[in-house]
């Protein structure tokens, strides 16, 4: 008698409380089908579900677990702040320290009000880009996700395209109205906008290297020609780093890309896997806030002690010499050994990377825009992902997400990832 799977009995009480059973759509496995795991307990670069069963984690909470989980420097922290209480709803010190660490991390940022989500962060920024600048307009791309607020609800990325929906029911026309969007790295897109609307244009709102169409970046002389365009147009650039952050590398896609935006939106990675992210830039538009300015934002656990205290002590280990160089290093070895099994066994496939994130296609050129994305054969990438999940290895459940690899992550991990992949590419072979 086999013994009952524990995640299908916990989908089936789930299912009966909670929509779909889940709390964010795409934990669902809606794209790919079978029964979500349920999660008990996580370590490392692992995590094992309710069957007890154990999986190389390559989610890693979608992007803040970039030390692995349980790291003992952060564990040793969150039990420190926790025994000296949960919330006060008046500011400390933690919040100062952990202001000061971003900002010095961040050089674009001369000031950061910490909020509790991605979604809250953007959503602000957006309305201080608004404020700012008077203008009602703002830009977004196609295949870029910031949050689930109204107005950037428009032909968003993840969760939405997975059912099918342009934008999501309950957001009237209205809310959208103003929200101009764009095919990413479409230059003369992007000049036509700017030539039509420039001088109602608030703000250019990007994730300037995509991670919620799985990994497409922006080309260089696309970025540029975004920070060019604002720049003339008295338009705000703001680059939403909530998955990039201190993800691709210390200072965040901007960084790598060179290119200074004006408003910044931080999440994932500076909470360390608690509720907590923040936005910033320039003293003169972070004054425009309440209670200083006339744009109003605030949050009953904005600056949370224990969440503070875990992005702080996340930071820390992040910003020790040679972490960053490591981690690529790691995650370039996944991504070169996935190349070479898929190409060992004949199967169309690229794969990019930058710092401890990464995206794989099944197809031989590298995407740069979402529709490209979206022209990945479904059944074969549910196949991959099925193949890796019954061999104990976990990626995103949908084909248009990033992957992240942690510091956690070993090399016999990689090794036996791309063991994995090799022998369902193998099956599948078709040459
Ligand atoms: C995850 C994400 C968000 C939303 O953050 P939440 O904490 O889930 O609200 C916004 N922007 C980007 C780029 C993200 O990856």
């Amino acid at each position: 008698m086999p013994t009952a799977d524990q995640n299908d009995i916990l989908f089936d009480r789930a299912r009966a409380v909670i929509p779909g059973g889940v709390n964010s759509p795409v934990r669902a496995f809606k794209a790919v089908g079978g029964t979500p795991r349920f999660i008990r307990r996580a370590e490392g670069a692992y995590f094992w579900d309710a069957n007890d069963k154990r999986y190389i984690d390559y989610i890693g909470s979608w992007g803040p677990m970039i030390l692995g989980h349980g790291h003992p420097a952060v564990v040793e922290a969150v039990q420190k702040a926790v025994l000296e209480g949960f919330s006060y709803g008046a500011p400390t010190e933690r919040e100062i320290e952990l202001a000061e660490a971003i900002l010095a991390l961040v050089p674009s940022m001369e000031m950061v009000r910490l909020v509790s989500s991605g979604t809250e962060a953007a959503m602000s920024a957006l309305r201080l880009a608004r404020g700012a600048t008077g203008r009602k307009h703002i830009i977004k791309f196609e295949g870029c996700y910031h949050g689930h607020a109204d107005a950037l609800l428009v032909k968003a990325g993840s969760g939405l395209a997975t059912f099918g929906h342009p934008t999501s029911a309950g957001v009237p026309p209205e809310v959208t109205q103003h929200t101009l969007v764009l095919e990413y790295n479409n230059i003369a897109q992007l000049e036509e906008a700017f030539a039509l609307h420039g001088n109602d244009i608030a703000c250019l709102m990007i994730e300037a290297i995509a991670g919620n169409m799985n990994f497409v970046r922006a080309a260089p002389e696309f970025a540029q020609r975004c920070r060019d365009l604002c720049t003339q147009h008295g338009a705000l650039l703001v680059f939403d780093e909530v998955m990039t952050g201190f993800r691709v590398g210390l200072n965040g896609a901007q960084g790598v890309l060179g290119i200074t935006p004006d408003l910044t939106v931080l999440g994932k990675v500076i909470g360390g896997g608690m509720p907590l992210a923040a936005f910033g830039g320039p003293r003169a538009i972070m004054e425009q806030l309440a209670p200083l300015g006339p744009v109003y934002q605030a949050g009953t656990l904005s600056g949370n002690p224990v969440a503070t205290a875990c992005g702080l002590a996340t930071l820390k280990e992040i910003a020790k010499p040679g972490f960053y160089e490591a981690l690529s290093k790691k995650t370039q070895s996944l991504v070169a050994g996935l190349k070479a099994a898929a190409a060992a066994e004949g199967q169309p496939f690229n794969a990019d990377s930058e710092g401890g994130m990464f995206g794989f296609f099944l197809m031989n050129e590298l995407p740069q825009n979402y529709a490209t994305v979206m022209t990945t054969d479904n059944a074969k990438f549910n196949a991959l992902f099925h193949g890796l999940l019954d061999r104990g290895v976990y990626i995103a459940p949908a084909l248009y997400e990033a992957g992240f690899v942690s510091a956690a992550h070993s090399d016999d991990d990689i090794a036996a990832t791309i063991e994995a992949a090799r022998q369902i590419f193998k099956a599948s072979g078709t040459h």
